[in-house]
């Protein structure tokens, strides 16, 4: 998902981020004795800071205006119990297992998410290369359902949240497959067949922070450590300017509406798989 860290939550992640990437680019470069990608991380750094303004709106209008409104209308209030707090983890997690899904695999959310799949190497950066559009992709409607069943939006946008920070340590070539956790948890070995454009490992492993609802749904798949992954687009973007890295697809997308001749095509489109 992509807006919704909020500023609060950045103080506390931010120098733990710094740190981390400093750390990975020293130990990038004695390990395939070549210089650090820096000037895609910078990229990625410029997206970042873009997700996060836009973010503001995002948040607004996502959280504050229609969540809030769609609350009032709940069919039911989850009570203070137990269970409270490890159903809205399952169901945040299944929730996020198909808008990730859907967003690979709709043209209109695609346009957003492909941001995140742009780098053309898997670095700690990447996590950070989030799209500004999730307004218009409709990214959003697949939380809703856990408001309308009783969660509040505040309690829901903190586990995406949560959610999401959680990735961050996934975006590495560094940490090698983690034994038995493979295929449970969402491990960076998991994360790099995810981001591959190896034609064998498009559309796998959507899962936020566990593995087991690519497991029941058939999009799991383990890194196989002979196969020598191909990070970025299938159609790739070597830019270096954040804003096309963000409106690549966007573009795309547009001219394709644009050449389609009845309204029908152009709706057809936009739900259409990427192309
Ligand atoms: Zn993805
Ligand atoms: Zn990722």
């Amino acid at each position: 998902m992509e807006q919704f860290l909020n500023n609060k939550q950045l103080i506390y992640f931010l120098p733990l981020v710094a740190f981390a990437i400093l750390a990975e680019s020293l130990l990038y470069k004695w390990r395939y004795r070549k210089s650090y990608p820096w000037i895609e991380s910078a990229t990625s750094l410029g997206v970042g800071i873009g997700h996060q303004i836009t973010g503001i709106i995002n948040r607004l209008l996502i959280q504050g205006v229609m969540a809030s409104f769609i609350w009032q209308y709940r069919i039911y209030t989850v009570p203070e119990a137990w269970w409270r707090y490890p159903a809205l983890f399952l169901g945040l997690e299944f929730c996020y297992y198909w808008y990730h899904r859907a967003s690979h695999e709709v043209f209109l959310m695609w346009a957003t998410h492909s941001t995140h799949h742009s780098p053309n190497e898997m670095t700690l950066s990447a996590a950070y290369r989030l799209g500004w559009l999730p307004l218009l992709s409709f990214t959003w409607v697949f939380f809703f359902p856990l408001v309308l069943i009783g969660f509040s939006p505040i309690e829901v946008f903190t586990m995406l949240s949560i959610n999401l920070m959680y990735q961050f340590w996934l975006h590495t070539k560094l940490i090698p497959r983690l034994g038995f956790l493979e295929g449970i948890i969402n491990t960076p070995s998991a994360h790099r067949v995810h981001h591959a454009s190896n034609p064998a490992y498009l559309d796998k492993n959507y899962g936020g922070i566990l593995m087991i609802f690519d497991r029941i749904f058939g999009t799991y798949i383990a890194e196989d450590a002979n196969t020598e992954i191909v990070y970025g687009l299938t159609h790739p973007n070597y830019s270096k300017n954040p804003v096309n890295v963000v409106f690549n697809v966007w573009k795309q997308l547009l001219k394709g509406i644009a050449q389609k001749k009845t309204l029908r095509e152009k709706i057809r489109l936009i739900f259409s798989a990427p192309q």
